[in-house]
């Protein structure tokens, strides 16, 4: 364990290392004879948290938190003297986290109570939920020796935690959280993938090996030197959900392996394209540029699906080394800047609403009902006729387009035109549409459409519309 600790260490200055070093001590005399299920020291467990959030390049303070993220629990340690010796930073990391462990019900209402409390804390300090994703990792790889419900818990990181990774742009955890708690969740259907997929990932595996230095050379005789390729395979659990969508037909699944190219500059992802495409022919409409257009969780790289050599379909991601990491690490790579400068401030503004709308008029119930659809249903993008990117959830309609653009347009929607045609007002939006909508200043708001939108933001301002109009009438 102390080898761990020393690595962790070289990574931070001086003082911010004698401050770790002292987290762990604490953490140590704390779980003194604790043990975990599978018989092992307690203190392997957050100082593995705190391994994972060291990998990440997190701050001393959250690792030092991760250190001592069970030492409220039950030992006799007081949180006044956290406070003391480690400052309010730490000390509100560590208190907030043994909430969270404290949940007082079980089944859904420990879903809402644990989603709820999560959401607060976040509103105060997004570390919680760094850490929080790092415990349940370290959790999920030792799962199989937990005494408690495996299966449960495992659920709860596919319902709650990993969703939440991937919103926050935590593209690498969400995948491992996921793998790690599928067979828990669904044994038989994780078998089925693993069966179905196996040979078709080692023989895919193999051939973009083999791929993989002639594209390098293709590169190079065009004066653009790859920092890096690999192949990646996709994440078990993600290929099963589209395995579902796509009749268990995995010839239809392109991305089942990919070639990621890394790039020095933007303008090298172009030509990297271009020499791509150059070279093999590209299927219409598999060509993505989410550079242009990224995805509303911060994501950015060129994808293409071509056909390679002997006619082989192939799925190609290019993108700079710092899309990379954003697209590994996503919200947890820029934490550091305030919360008024950060630069993907906007793109998780739906954290900041939704930490609002807890305050607002929900109750615990209908909050976590209303979240459920606003954040954990698939995502689908849609665009305003100016290009702008609209974040909405799977079977959102023009109101709730609408509303998420600004309240006056919802108020005063009358008609909706998607991609050029005149659509109900109640229609369902399919990613990629474009939407416009006609305003009329005498139209207001029915009580009927409460009965489609799918968005709170929606749900509320048309609720506050109708009851304000009640008082003056
Ligand atoms: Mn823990």
């Amino acid at each position: 364990m102390e080898k761990i600790i020393n690595v962790i260490l070289r990574k931070y200055s001086l003082a911010e290392a004698r401050l770790i070093e002292r987290a762990f001590e604490l953490a140590q005399e704390a779980h003194q004879g604790q043990k975990r299920d599978s018989g092992e020291d307690y203190l392997i467990h957050p100082v593995k948290v705190a391994q994972i959030l060291a990998e990440l390049n997190l701050d001393y303070e959250t690792i030092s938190a991760a250190l001592l993220h069970d030492v409220l629990e039950e030992s006799f340690i007081k949180s006044e003297e956290l406070e003391k010796e480690f400052g309010l930073n730490i000390a509100f990391l560590v208190q907030a986290l043994t909430k969270l462990h404290r949940v007082s019900y079980s089944g859904e209402k420990q879903y809402i109570e644990n989603f709820n409390k999560m959401i607060l804390a976040t509103a105060k300090d997004i570390r919680v939920v760094f850490i929080k994703l790092a415990d349940k990792l370290h959790n999920l790889e030792t799962l199989n020796s937990y005494k408690g419900d495996k299966k449960k818990f495992a659920s709860e990181v596919l319902e709650i935690y990993a969703p939440l990774a991937s919103r926050l742009g935590m593209g690498e955890i969400k995948g491992v959280l996921e793998d790690l708690a599928f067979p828990y969740v669904y044994p038989e259907e994780y078998r089925e993938v693993v069966s179905i997929t196996q040979n078709q990932i080692q023989n895919n595996k193999k051939y973009l090996d083999q791929l993989k230095p002639r594209l390098e050379s293709m590169l190079k005789e065009n004066n653009i030197s790859a920092t890096a390729i690999t192949a990646r395979a996709k994440h078990l659990y993600s290929l099963w959900r589209k395995l579902q969508k796509y009749d268990f037909n995995l010839e239809r699944i392109y991305d089942l392996m990919a070639l990621r190219v890394i790039v020095p500059s933007v303008p090298a992802c172009y030509e990297a394209l271009g020499i791509l495409h150059k070279y093999w022919q590209p299927l219409p409409a598999r060509i993505k540029d989410f550079i242009a257009s990224p995805k509303p969780n911060g994501y950015q790289s060129l994808h293409t699906t071509v056909f390679c050599d002997h006619g082989k379909i192939t799925e190609f991601q290019i993108r700079t080394p710092e899309m990379h990491q954003n697209a590994e690490l996503g919200i947890a790579a820029h934490w550091t800047y305030k919360t008024n400068q950060n630069p993907l401030a906007k793109r998780f503004s739906w954290l900041k609403q939704l930490q609002e709308w807890q305050q607002q008029t929900f109750s615990a119930q209908e909050f976590w009902e209303s979240a459920k659809i606003d954040f954990f249903k698939d995502r689908i993008f849609v665009f305003t006729p100016m290009g702008d990117v609209i974040d909405l959830p799977e079977g959102a309609t023009p109101i709730d387009f609408a509303y998420s653009v600004h309240t006056d347009l919802g108020h005063h929607c009358e008609q909706a035109k998607v991609n050029g045609k005149i659509m109900a007002l109640d229609h369902s939006l399919s990613d990629g549409d474009i939407v416009e909508v006609v305003l009329n200043k005498k139209k207001s708001p029915s009580r009927d459409w409460l009965n489609f939108v799918k968005t709170s933001k929606a749900k509320i301002k048309i609720k506050e519309f109708l009851r304000s109009n009640l008082k003056v009438s």
